[in-house]
């Protein structure tokens, strides 16, 4: 809120009251005026809630959910919001499918000399499986096939016309444009150091599983997977979901997994090729799948299928005058919950940053809103379940909307990464999509924060959160976090401690919370939110795609419903 705000404020009732006695001091003052509009206590005390054992790391269908669920609730419903949920309940049901990985999984990797060595999963290779029961590949030959992307329209098909049956697919992470240079073949043409959707590991599974891959292995390395190894590697021991309506019938991929660089290396040395060569080689519009001559994956373990129903937390405030319309906040309640203990013995995975951190500011906001002027459209507050899962609570809502999306005129997403202090500066993740991000910059500066791009493009942050299953159905999605450029240090301290809790807390057991934290960087995040929101919510502005971003055809299908 603006403190000139403060200013005019100052004579509340007790204020002039007080004035009767004529001389006041500057601390009477200051106790009379209203409360800042996001308290960083308040914030401090949900994550603290949040992220405490008791709630055991919030895994959606855990134990812990229903005391997750019921926290969030009676915060809701103490700052007088109403129930946004399905048949007027706070809630809306995520039927989701688990597969638990059995502890008997054996992994090996036959050489070009015959010989067999032994993988030892959660250390030179993850695995998952979306299968169920017994899953056996026996020596499935391993095919290189670059950065594993099929893209038409760019003229890119690292497949070509090979049969990836009972075969397992070899991939490079991120996309050809990460280490491109400007005389690579193709510079530019995945959007340059910004990674592209195809190369999430994710849309590499898809793609090479379209392609009648048995199996894909990605080659991690740190920089262009963005997760360090020890990260990835830990969340080996997480087990897996999927949406329950999700139809994997068609797939042929039974595993995917990561598998760690200096492995690959090896591997790829004693079939006489070179790494490094490889990912040139790859970078080329003309690049054809490799056969790695007498290498070959056997793979045997079981996977236990359950049903899981989770929860979507729904809370909303109608609109004054326009109530049809919504402004979204969202933020998802889940971490990684309890399961396999690291060698510590934790095994709580407490997601203190993440992301009790954007609830607890969702949380914040609502209050905000429910304190201020009624806006004249609603504004809805939805804690997602199952983002770790891969966005399966947002998918859901997305897919089975409560209020319309066409007149959804926003979706303002909440999952901060790294908890700073005080910054001067705010990040935008995926910048150039719409014109929300003009408004993102006029509530940066009312803060008296600077907008910046995301440092780490190529991390590929835009698809990794809960706005992405909102912006791939046209509904116009921000995201963004508070800067490292901190007072307290400035941006060589803030980089040091992203980079810290990127390699020893995100996703692992030690993401927890910390007494010392001032919860001053994430009051900024909430209060730019909360404003960015209260301006969409107070408009009959529509927020729009810029011109060519591909979410934008979708969206123009509907245009005729929103005035
Ligand atoms: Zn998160």
């Amino acid at each position: 809120m603006d403190h000139r705000r403060y200013a005019v404020n100052v004579r509340s009732p007790a204020m002039i009251a007080a004035a009767g006695i004529l001389l006041l001091s500057s601390s009477a003052c200051l106790a009379a005026q209203p409360a800042e509009p996001i308290s960083k206590e308040r914030i401090r005390e949900d994550v603290r809630v949040l992220s405490s054992d008791e709630f055991e790391g919030r895994g959606p269908g855990q134990q812990a959910e229903s005391k997750t669920l019921r926290y969030l609730v009676s915060q809701f419903k103490a700052a007088g919001l109403v129930p946004g949920g399905v048949q007027g309940t706070w809630y809306q049901e995520v039927p989701l499918r688990r597969f638990d990985r059995g502890p008997d999984v054996k992994v090996s990797l036959k050489q070009d000399d015959g010989t067999a060595v032994p993988l030892k999963v959660g250390e030179d290779v993850t695995l998952s499986s979306h299968a169920s029961g017994h899953v056996s590949l026996m020596d499935a030959p391993l095919v290189f096939v670059g950065y594993g992307i099929r893209a038409p329209a760019l003229g890119w098909d690292s497949f070509g016309a090979i049969d990836l049956h009972r075969k397992v697919a070899l991939v490079l992470a991120n996309d050809p444009d990460f280490e491109a240079t400007p005389d690579s073949p193709a510079y530019g043409k995945f959007e340059g150091k910004a990674m592209v959707y195809a190369g999430r590991f994710g849309a590499k599974v898809a793609a090479a599983s379209a392609a009648g891959a048995a199996a894909v292995l990605v080659i991690h390395e740190d920089a262009a997977a963005s997760y360090p190894w020890r990260q990835v590697a830990n969340g080996d021991r997480i087990a897996g979901m999927e949406l329950a309506s999700a139809d994997g019938a068609g797939s042929s991929t039974v595993i995917s997994g990561w598998l760690q660089r200096d492995v690959a290396v090896r591997m790829l040395r004693n079939a006489g090729l070179d790494f490094a060569q490889l990912k040139v080689s790859a970078r080329d519009p003309k690049f054809r799948p490799l056969p790695l001559v007498g290498v070959a994956l056997s793979a045997d373990f079981t996977v236990t299928v359950h049903e899981v129903t989770s929860h979507n937390v729904l809370a909303r405030l109608p609109g004054r005058s326009r109530p049809q319309e919504t402004v979204l906040y969202g933020a998802h309640w889940d971490a990684n919950g309890k399961g396999a203990p690291t060698p510590d013995g934790d095994d709580i995975r407490n997601g203190a940053v993440d992301n009790a951190t954007g609830t607890a500011e969702l949380l914040e906001v609502a209050r905000a809103f429910a304190r201020g002027k009624r806006p004249a459209r609603s504004v809805l507050f939805i804690a997602y379940t199952a983002e770790e899962k891969g966005l399966l609570g947002s998918q859901y809502y997305a897919s089975h909307p409560l209020y319309p999306l066409e007149l959804t005129a926003a979706v303002i997403n909440l999952d901060p990464h790294v908890m700073l202090g005080r910054a001067r500066d705010i990040e935008l993740v995926g910048g150039g999509r719409t014109d929300l991000e003009d408004d993102l910059a006029h509530a940066a500066s009312a803060e008296g924060l600077r907008l910046e791009p995301e440092p780490h493009p190529e991390a590929g942050w835009y698809f990794r959160s809960d706005h992405y299953s909102f912006s791939i159905r046209g509904v116009p999605s921000l995201s963004f976090r508070i800067g490292r450029d901190i007072e307290d240090g400035g941006l060589a301290t803030g980089t040091a401690r992203a980079d810290d809790y990127n390699v020893n807390r995100y996703h692992q057991t030690k993401d927890e919370f910390d007494p010392q934290w001032t919860f001053e960087g994430s009051a900024q995040e909430a209060s730019v939110a909360w404003r960015v929101g209260l301006g969409i919510a107070n408009s009959s502005r529509w927020p729009a795609w810029k011109p060519g971003v591909e979410y934008a055809v979708l969206r123009a299908q509907s245009d005729a419903q929103r005035h």
